[in-house]
């Protein structure tokens, strides 16, 4: 837990609003604004149909077996994940990782996949920021759905963020960047792959890839949100 998580009493991490004792990190109201993917999204890619039409999957021939999101990023998220990812909160990574063990329940297809496991960060950005915000929340949804945590793909090259690339620099960018520990065995397991966001999908596709070659039998991308 940050320090700061522990100084400040208990307020809505959005709003700020003062929360009641218990009641978790969110007050009522911007928890109300939350919104799940529910229905006419891509059964392959779980991005949005356009008049049922992936255009995700019209453009990238996607690895992983299947991948789902659980919550639109949008308000509150995109502030949650502001927080996370540049302020050095951890709570919502544990309160996004609650909702996706919601939504596990809602995807049967993610049944039979025992192990869970997080998009790696690169160590040096892993100092800089102080921890993994997709490990934290792989770990706590690991814990909550009755799967095991495992690591075994390690990010073995810095790569300039993702975030103001294009699709086909995005994929140029992560070329090489990840690989398999060799010690860890992923030979005939089924992985859901953990990832903050799902943008164009090429993180979780490239990771797919190398647990692919390493022998893995089903990688499924499973994100707290989806852009
Ligand atoms: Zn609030
Ligand atoms: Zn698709």
């Amino acid at each position: 837990m940050a320090v700061i998580d522990i100084l400040i009493p208990p307020a809505c991490l959005v709003c700020r609003s003062r929360l009641a004792d218990g009641q978790g990190s969110l007050c009522p109201e911007c928890e109300s604004q939350i919104s799940f993917v529910k229905d006419n999204f891509c059964y392959k890619c779980g991005s949005g149909l356009n008049d049922g039409y992936c255009e995700s999957c019209g453009e990238t021939v996607f690895n992983f077996e299947l991948s789902r999101s659980s919550m639109h990023y949008k308000a509150p998220l995109t502030e949650l994940m502001h927080l996370l990812k540049y302020r050095g909160y951890r709570s919502p990574a544990f309160l996004m990782a609650e909702k996706m063990a919601e939504s596990l329940k809602q995807y049967p297809e993610f049944e039979d996949y025992p192990y869970i496991t997080a998009v790696p960060l690169h160590r040096v950005r892993r100092r800089e920021r102080g921890y993994n915000q997709s490990e934290l929340i792989a770990k706590k949804l690991a814990r909550l759905s009755g799967k095991t945590y495992i690591s075994p793909v390690l990010r073995s090259r810095y790569t300039l963020s993702q975030t103001h690339l294009h699709r086909t620099q995005r994929l140029s960018n992560l070329a090489g960047a990840f690989r398999v520990h060799k010690n860890w065995q992923v030979q005939g397991k089924k992985l859901i792959l953990v990832d903050d966001v799902f943008t164009t999908g090429s993180t979780l596709n490239e990771i797919s890839r190398e647990l692919y070659k390493a022998g893995a039998q089903s990688v499924a991308g499973f994100t707290a949100t989806r852009a």
